[in-house]
């Protein structure tokens, strides 16, 4: 690439691209091989062992396996971490398998056992933080409250912004100030690289649910983590002994979706931000959840570049109206998932976030949409019908 600065939109089309003119290919070959031959058992075994170790094939060695290392998932990675002016990225079989590994690599060490996570967050994130099932202690917590919640064997500080479903913002650099120290990981599935660098605020990890924006087709579920190659290192050598690893096919998709995801962004965030406006005048509609809408700190304009393309709304007829939209709407298909192309919408207290302890669940009058790239008046349309038919479906309940 380009020795001068360039342009996120820029990078997102070349990113990951650096060996395609050597190989004499202008796409990018997906590598499928499972095994590759060794060139002999010395260099193959040095090898093996660099990469078990979270480092990086040596080149007289190979790559041995691809449970260690696959070049098509090494090229998205790379575009990833430049895009979220990272070192490095690891690439994972889901959102949950990076929370997972992010996790695991954080709190296995001796003495280091707690984790503090600022809630809301997705339901399966905190589900999977909750359950005690990776053996790490859990401190829930207000943003505020960070500090205080931190204890001598805290490994790990988990927070989303905008949080999933309320689309709550919380300050990086704030939490980071408290951290003393303690790596903080943002899940930034919501904002993306585009609109959101976590790591420039001084957080250790960045992690995305891939199957979302960086995707965007609803067609590969994947996670990635952008972090320094000392963090990458630990997070591949987690990948190796648990094999959570992206399929190359994915990978290749990932690399693909990259290069549309800033016109994709741009687009759905005008598209959401026109439709919250238009919902905050609908009369079936309590309270409308729209990043930058109640930001006094100014996060939005600030730590992040836009509003982003999720809405949440509070529907006013309660429960029964929330019902009603689900099954009313025409366009919006009624589906968990976010970030593609079409728009979706979903219940999440129902849903996404339906092992979430009963006092940090959503509300049952709460639905979450993810806007695509469809007309908006189209979109606002169909909205109109959907919560025309559900307020009087709740006026009869
Ligand atoms: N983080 C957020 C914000 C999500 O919305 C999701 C999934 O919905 C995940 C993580 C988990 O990702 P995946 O479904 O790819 O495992």
């Amino acid at each position: 690439m380009s020795d001068l600065p360039l342009h996120p939109d820029t990078v997102a089309v070349h990113a990951g691209r650096g060996d395609f003119a050597a190989l004499g290919v202008h796409a990018a070959p997906i590598d499928l091989s499972s095994t590759n031959p060794l060139p002999d058992i010395l260099h193959g075994g040095d090898s093996y062992e660099s990469m078990a170790t979270g480092g990086h094939p040596l080149p007289e060695g190979g790559n041995v396996y691809a449970r260690l290392w696959n070049p098509t998932v090494a090229r998205f990675e790379e575009a990833l971490a430049e895009l979220e002016h990272a070192e490095a990225a690891v690439a994972f079989s889901s959102g949950m398998a990076a929370t997972t590994a992010a996790i695991l690599s954080h709190t296995t060490a001796a003495g280091k056992h707690h984790v503090v996570a600022v809630r809301p967050l997705y339901g399966g994130t905190d589900h999977l933080l909750d359950s005690g099932l990776l053996g790490a202690e859990v401190t829930f917590c207000h943003e505020a409250e960070v500090g205080a919640s931190l204890r001598e064997d805290t490994g790990l500080i988990v927070l989303e912004t905008p949080a999933n479903p309320t689309l709550d913002l919380v300050d990086i650099a704030a939490v980071v100030a408290q951290a003393q120290g303690v790596p903080v990981m943002v899940d930034n599935t919501f904002a993306t690289p585009l609109l959101q660098n976590p790591l420039d605020l001084g957080a250790a990890m960045s992690l995305h649910s891939a199957t979302k924006y960086i995707g965007g087709h609803g067609d590969v579920i994947a996670g990635v983590i952008a972090c320094s190659e000392e963090t990458a290192r630990a997070l591949r050598s987690v990948r190796a002994i648990t094999g959570a690893l992206l399929h190359p096919l994915g990978a290749y998709l990932l690399h693909r979706g990259l290069a549309t995801l800033p016109v994709r962004m741009q687009a759905q965030q005008a598209a959401a931000h026109e439709l919250a406006l238009r919902l905050q005048q609908n009369a079936a509609v309590a309270e409308v959840f729209y990043p930058g809408f109640d930001d006094a700190r100014g996060i939005v304009g600030g730590q992040m570049r836009g509003g982003g393309a999720m809405v949440s709304i509070r529907l006013a007829g309660g429960y029964a109206a929330a019902e009603a939209l689900t099954g009313a709407v025409r366009l919006f298909t009624h589906a968990v998932s976010l970030g593609g192309v079409d728009s979706l919408l979903q219940h999440p207290a129902a849903l996404t976030h339906r092992p979430v302890a009963p006092e940090a669940r959503p509300g049952a009058d709460i639905v979450r949409l993810s806007i695509g790239l469809e007309n908006v008046e189209d979109l606002a349309a169909d909205l109109e019908q959907a919560l025309a038919r559900a307020a009087s479906v709740a006026a009869m309940a």
